[in-house]
C-alpha cells in the first residue's frame, strides 16, 4: 500500500485503518473519520464494509462496531442517511439515534445530515461519490453529506448550508468544509449528457441567481459575487467523453454561497487510483464493500 497525502492522515488502530483531515483534527470540539478497507473481519467478504443496502446485517453491524471500538466512537450514537441522490437534508437529534444502523430507516431519502447536539454521530457511506464534511466553528453545528454527480449539479452542498443556516443560524463564512476522498478529475470519465448537467452549473445556481430561489431566495446573508467556471471541473476529451472533477464543482458551489475559499480542503485521493485501500465502484467493477464517513461533537 502507498499511503501519501498531504490534506489526510491515515490511522491504524487495532488493525482498522481510517483516515481523518488535518484541517478537522485542529477542531477541539468535534470527532470524525472516514474509514477504509483496512480491517479484516474474517466473515466479511468485503473488508470492512459498512452497507447495510449490500451485506448481511449481523455482519455489517459487526463491522460498525469494530470500526466505532478503533476510531473511537460510541456505537448507540450513531445515524445513519439512506441515500439516494436528492438533496434532503435531516436535521439530527438524540431521537434519530440508531436510524439506519440499529433502528430501521425511517425515510428514503437523505442525503445529508446536520446536528448540533453532543452525543449524535452523523453517518453517510461512499464508494467514488463525493463525501462532504461541514463544520459551523462559532456555533458548533456540523454536517456530512453525499455528492455522488446527480447530488452535486442539484446542489447538496448549497442545501447544507442552507439547512445550518436555517436550524442554527450558521454563517457561511464560519464554515471549515472538507471534500473527498472521491473518484478524482483522474479516473471519473462520463459521458456528454452527464458533462451537459456540469456545464449548466455555470449559470450561478446557487448564489444570486436562479436557484436560490428554489433553495431560499434571500437566505443567504452574505451574498457573493462568485461564479461558478464549469471549465474548471468539466474537461472534455477527444473521444467524445469527459473527465469530470467532482471535488472543484462542489468548491465551486460552496464558495458561491459564501463558504471561504481559504476554510475548503479537499482530499488529494481518489478511490479508484488508491483502491487498494479505498473502496472504489468503478475500479471493483461494483462488487465492492462501502466506506462511512462519522462526524460528532464531543
Ligand atoms: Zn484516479
Amino acid at each position: 500500500m502507498n499511503f501519501s497525502s498531504d490534506t489526510m492522515q491515515l490511522h491504524i488502530n487495532s488493525g482498522i485503518g481510517y483516515l481523518t483531515y488535518n484541517a478537522l483534527s485542529e477542531i477541539p470540539f468535534i470527532r470524525h473519520a472516514f474509514s477504509t478497507k483496512i480491517g479484516e473481519n474474517s466473515r466479511s467478504a468485503h473488508n470492512m464494509d459498512l452497507s447495510f443496502d449490500h451485506g448481511e446485517k449481523d455482519l455489517i453491524t459487526e463491522n460498525y462496531r469494530l470500526f466505532c471500538d478503533a476510531a473511537g466512537f460510541d456505537y448507540d450514537t450513531l445515524v445513519a442517511s439512506s441515500q439516494d441522490h436528492h438533496t434532503f437534508v435531516r436535521v439530527c437529534t438524540e431521537k434519530e439515534k440508531g436510524i439506519g444502523i440499529y433502528r430501521e430507516k425511517d425515510i428514503e431519502s437523505v442525503d445529508g445530515l446536520v446536528t448540533n447536539e453532543k452525543g449524535v454521530t452523523l453517518v453517510t457511506y461512499y464508494a467514488d461519490c463525493t463525501p462532504l464534511f461541514f463544520v459551523d466553528v462559532k456555533r458548533k453545528a456540523i454536517g456530512l453529506a453525499h455528492g455522488g454527480w446527480r447530488g452535486t449539479v442539484a446542489g447538496i452542498a448549497a442545501k447544507v448550508v442552507e439547512t445550518m443556516q436555517e436550524n442554527y443560524g450558521t454563517d457561511p463564512a464560519d464554515l471549515v468544509c472538507c471534500i473527498g476522498p472521491n473518484i478524482g478529475k483522474c479516473c471519473y470519465e462520463v459521458d456528454g449528457p452527464v458533462a451537459q448537467q456540469f456545464y449548466a452549473l455555470s449559470k450561478a445556481p446557487f448564489g444570486k441567481g436562479s436557484c436560490q430561489r428554489e433553495l431560499t431566495e434571500g437566505l443567504y446573508n452574505q451574498q457573493t459575487d462568485f461564479h461558478i467556471s464549469p471549465s474548471d471541473f468539466v474537461f472534455p476529451k477527444d473521444d467524445g467523453k469527459y473527465m469530470i472533477d467532482l471535488k472543484e464543482a462542489n468548491r465551486q458551489i460552496l464558495v458561491s454561497v459564501g463558504v471561504k475559499p481559504e476554510k475548503i480542503t479537499l482530499s488529494d485521493l481518489c478511490t479508484q487510483c488508491n483502491s487498494d485501500f479505498l473502496w472504489s465502484h468503478r475500479a471493483t467493477k461494483g462488487d465492492r464493500g462501502t466506506m462511512s464517513a462519522f462526524m460528532c461533537l464531543v
